[in-house]
């Protein structure tokens, strides 16, 4: 039996992205700005013209695809289809899946960006063949998901899999979530940004500013990163040791819970410095593991998909859940 050609939909703060996909390969795609400024309606009909420029793309018409699936930046209802809160966009109970569908009359299913982008990993990527695996994406925030035994961890309200969000340090720093010493805090790109900028007001010495504007860049961004540690910023150098630092103690703990085969580290900065990223982050965590027993087996490798990943992972939840249907 051929495979199926599915939509995914890589829906993010930034870009929207849409591709057609087929066993997860790409075969077209498609990517727009998200605009979420213009407010909810703008953002669903650029995430419609994006699918419908797929299918140009692909010489076909609606009916030619089996499903569109959206991964979305928030908490999603996947029975329901929609977005209940996603604060990068602004969104609160915006009910994606029935809005598309009645464009696109094709069954449109959403599901967390996270999620997907684990599955995608799991299923086409890093982690293919693997039974238990953990998901960390390090971006403007932190990220992940778990697969266990074969398949994503919801939980029971669907908010499973916020390793971001694990305290590595009780009445540490504030977090974007408004508790204090989760591990985003101290490793994701916002968190090095901000301790740079508190060490350089104390009086010490960076050019990881310059280089930003050099670059023209407002954040501290992977490419921002790369150039600071080529400068040998001490201060890049510092804070990016402190994020692996805590990495390493958030992987750890994650594999004493989880027992996983493998660990897949993905996002910006993973896909920029690669293997020199991950170093330091297997030794950190392999000083820690409780069980030492096969340790050595355990992986922690950079995912493979890159920005692929939630597409084709959308594709697979989709695939999943038309086959669910009809069973
Ligand atoms: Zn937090």
């Amino acid at each position: 039996m051929t495979h199926p050609v599915i939509i995914g939909v890589d829906l993010g703060a930034t870009n929207v992205e849409a591709a057609a996909v087929r066993d997860g390969d790409v075969l077209k795609s498609k990517k727009k700005k998200t605009r979420p400024e213009k407010g909810v309606e703008e953002v669903i009909d650029r995430i419609e013209k994006t699918i419908r420029k797929v299918f140009d793309k692909m010489d076909a018409e609606a009916d030619d695809f089996a499903a569109v699936c959206i991964g979305a930046p928030g908490a999603v209802d996947t029975e329901a289809g929609i977005v209940r809160s996603a604060p990068n966009l602004k969104w609160d109970d915006v009910p994606l899946g029935e809005v598309l569908h009645g464009r696109l009359g094709l069954p449109v299913m959403v599901d967390n960006d996270v999620n997907v982008g684990v599955v995608g990993e799991h299923v086409h990527g890093a982690g293919k063949g693997a039974l238990d695996m953990i998901g960390i994406f390090v971006g403007t925030g932190i990220g992940g998901g778990l697969i266990v035994n074969g398949t994503p961890h919801y939980g029971w309200r669907g908010a499973a899999g916020e390793v971001g969000h694990v305290i590595v340090k009780p009445h540490g720093r504030t977090c974007g979530c408004g508790r204090e010493g989760c591990v985003e805090a101290y490793a994701s790109k916002t968190a090095m940004e901000a301790i740079i900028r508190e060490e350089m007001e104390k009086g010490r010495d960076t050019q990881v500013f310059e280089i930003m504007e050099d670059k023209g860049k407002n954040k501290l961004t992977s490419s921002v990163i790369e150039a600071s540690l080529e400068a040998e910023d001490p201060l890049m150098e510092e804070a990016l040791q402190n994020s692996q630092y805590y990495l390493g103690i958030l992987t750890a703990d994650l594999v004493n819970v989880l027992d996983p085969e493998i660990v897949v580290y993905g996002g910006g900065v993973v896909e920029r410095l690669g293997e020199s990223f991950l170093k330091p982050i297997k030794r950190t965590a392999r000083q820690h593991y409780l069980q030492r027993r096969g340790a050595e087996q355990i992986r922690i490798v950079p995912a493979a998909l890159g920005d692929d990943a939630g597409p084709i992972g959308a594709a697979v939840v989709a695939q999943r859940r038309l086959r669910a249907s009809v069973n």
